[in-house]
């Protein structure tokens, strides 16, 4: 499959089309930003592991039931996927209080929720992403009723999914961003999931094992994204 023209070009990937206008290609980039761009730099080898993981954690949500836009892993740091029109919501899912969440509510990080939380944000880089309700999407036309009651059962799904799979790796799941998107009708799980979209604690110490890393400059940021890759494989 060849790489024909570039489409777009985000923070962290870049897209390209095919010679198949029902297919693109995502190439995962080593660039990181935090804080709506304010914070920018690079981390070694992010891309692989980002692409490398997505693709493992997609071909199982798969199988399990949840659609995806996954077609084909392609090479280190590009997979072949599904043409989708991304729909312009983070759909965020807490286990655990951590980050905004904690900020917002004034809630220590690391506090178990009683309930699990589903979360959207209006993807808007200008508007810095804020949070809306259901309401809020169906007034601005974002998505149909029925397309967010898909989003959210699909959400769950991923979450029951990824809260075992990282537990096989010594993982805690904090929390966790996902996109969907919309082909031939259909809402499918689409961009990426891995240690920049998800909060990871290591079970045992609890020592971050993710993007926090560089937001928060922990230090071994590489090494740390290069672990999670590492026990994931050897997991799966
Ligand atoms: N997240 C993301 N992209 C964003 C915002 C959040 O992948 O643009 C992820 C983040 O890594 C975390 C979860 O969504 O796993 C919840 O993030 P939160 O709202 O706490 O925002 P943050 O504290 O990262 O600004």
């Amino acid at each position: 499959m060849q790489k024909l023209e570039q489409l777009y070009e985000g923070k962290a990937k870049k897209v390209f089309k095919t010679d198949d206008p029902k297919l693109y290609i995502v190439d995962y980039k080593d660039d990181a930003t935090a804080f709506n761009g304010e914070k920018k730099g690079t981390i070694a080898s992010k891309g692989v592991v980002n692409n490398k993981m997505s693709a493992i954690i997609f071909k199982q949500l798969e199988e399990r039931g949840v659609p995806t836009h996954l077609v084909k892993l392609l090479s280190d740091r590009e997979t072949l996927v599904k043409a989708v029109r991304i729909l312009p919501l983070e759909v965020i899912i807490r286990n655990v209080a951590a980050g905004s969440f904690s900020q917002r509510y004034g809630v220590e990080e690391g506090t178990e929720l009683a309930k699990t939380v589903l979360e959207f944000s209006y993807k808007n880089d200008a508007l810095g992403d804020p949070l809306i309700n259901d309401d809020h999407i169906l007034a601005l036309r974002l998505a149909t009723q029925e397309q967010l009651d898909t989003v959210r059962k699909y959400a769950f799904m991923v979450n029951d999914f990824l809260k075992e799979f990282f537990l096989k790796s010594d993982l805690r799941l904090i929390d966790f961003k996902i996109e969907f998107g919309e082909c031939d009708g259909e809402i499918i799980l689409a961009d990426e999931i891995s240690p920049d979209t998800c909060r990871l604690w290591d079970v045992h110490t609890g020592e971050k094992m993710d993007k926090d890393r560089f937001r928060r400059d922990l230090g071994n940021v590489e090494e740390t994204y290069r672990e999670v890759l590492k026990r994931v494989e050897e997991h799966q």
